[in-house]
């Protein structure tokens, strides 16, 4: 029996196992990678391809002389600005991020617009000419952000065009000598891209997999209490934000340890995880949570909930559980395991706490516990009461 946690963690190990080589990881692990990917070194990318667009500005503004159409400098200043902004946008919102490639696109025909036409002015080669190439191909491949397969098919394409320009000897534009110039460092930052991303794939997974463990109960494989606690103090203030209400649900299984006296420790654990498992389909909107809070208590948070649909949900929770009908024949008050639910709700307000939510839900399950057992208790007994 496996959890939702347990099952990413598989997913994750198993992805790592595979190894990073083809660049690709399975559909939600990638679409997790392209997010991290995307919003690492947000900053660094920005200041970088602004960087690179000022020095090729400053080769363009050098190089004016070289042509006498003004037409064409005017084409090729607007192709760079163009560029510029877009991937500055790309690059800063997130949902834009597709204009990075399209900047990418522009980019690329710029350089290959304009060293040609440099090169033809000059009548001659010249290898400082491909200077600019390769700064372009170190920008697309290590700086750019994009992924490393889009950045090798927008420079395929670009080698692409070079060659089909020079075959046909409409440009002059790399003489057949300094080919090999032009080629080795296009090839150099092809295999760097691929090493930085292949790289950054292992870091992410690593990262992934130990914060995963870092949150997770390893018995039970549900969220532990320091999780839980972060969670209840960023839920506190959202809920303070938005004026909502936040319920705490303590569970507490009924006589555990004669569970374990009587059919063992092993026994015990795979109780735990049964029910571990059955909480965690009374938590499933987005913001809700249930985590190991510890031994054999669970704690529940669920956000923007009121008093009936509160009562209804532990009373479900207690039943649910009782219907996993797992033998107790030293329990005092049934032939199968039970639990004891605590439950608060509070509107969330900056002047309490979120400590009064975990001792008024606690005091509620001392008094299932007291009542018999076996039951719901919620602290206090209506909305009203509850802000008091
Ligand atoms: P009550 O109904 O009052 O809650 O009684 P109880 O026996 O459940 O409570 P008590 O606090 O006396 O005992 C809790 C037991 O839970 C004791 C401990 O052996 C058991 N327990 C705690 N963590 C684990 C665990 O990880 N695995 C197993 N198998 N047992 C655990
Ligand atoms: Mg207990
Ligand atoms: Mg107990």
């Amino acid at each position: 029996m496996k959890t939702a946690h347990n099952k990413a963690q598989d997913k994750l190990g198993n992805q790592y196992l595979k190894g990073c080589i083809q660049l690709q990881f399975d559909t939600d692990i990638e679409s997790l990678f392209r997010h991290y990917f995307d919003t690492t070194n947000r900053l660094v990318k920005l200041i970088t391809t602004n960087i690179v667009l000022l020095v090729v500005l400053y080769y363009l503004t050098q190089s004016i002389g070289l042509t006498d159409s003004h037409l064409i400098v005017i084409l090729l200043t607007t192709l760079l600005v163009l560029s510029a902004t877009l991937s500055a946008a790309g690059i800063l919102i997130h949902r834009l991020h597709f204009l990075c490639r399209v900047s990418l696109i522009i980019f690329s025909l710029f350089l290959l617009l304009s060293t040609t036409l440099f090169s033809t002015a000059s009548a001659s080669s010249n290898l400082s000419q491909y200077f600019i190439f390769y700064f372009i191909f170190l920008y697309i491949y290590i700086f750019s952000g994009l992924i490393w397969r889009d950045c090798l098919s927008i420079s395929i394409i670009v080698l692409i065009s070079i060659f089909l320009f020079n075959h046909e000897g409409i440009f002059v534009f790399i003489k057949s000598d300094d080919f090999i110039f032009f080629l080795f460092p296009t090839l150099f930052c092809i295999g760097a891209g691929y090493y930085k991303e292949f790289q950054s794939r292992q870091f992410f997974l690593i990262e992934e997999l130990l914060s995963q463990q870092a949150e997770t109960d390893p018995l039970t494989g549900i969220t532990n209490r320091r999780t839980l606690n972060h969670h209840l103090v960023k839920l506190w203030k959202q809920g303070c934000r938005e004026k909502k209400n936040l319920a705490l649900i303590l569970v507490d299984i009924d006589y555990f340890k004669l569970f374990n006296d009587h059919y063992g420790h092993i026994a015990g654990d795979q109780a735990l995880k049964k029910i571990a498992t059955e909480l965690t389909h009374h938590a499933r909107r987005p913001l809700d949570l249930v985590a190991r809070y510890g031994g054999e208590e669970f704690a529940l948070l669920l956000y923007d909930i009121d008093a009936n649909a509160l009562s209804e949900h532990s009373n479900k929770i207690v039943t649910s559980v009782a219907a996993l009908e797992i033998p107790h024949e030293a329990s005092k008050i049934s032939n199968t395991l039970t639990i004891s639910c605590g439950s608060r709700l509070l509107y969330a307000r900056p002047n309490l706490s979120v400590r009064k939510l975990l001792a008024d839900a606690d005091q509620a399950l001392y008094s299932a516990k007291a009542n018999g057992r076996n039951q719901a208790v919620i602290f206090g007994l209506n909305y009203k009461e509850n802000q008091q």
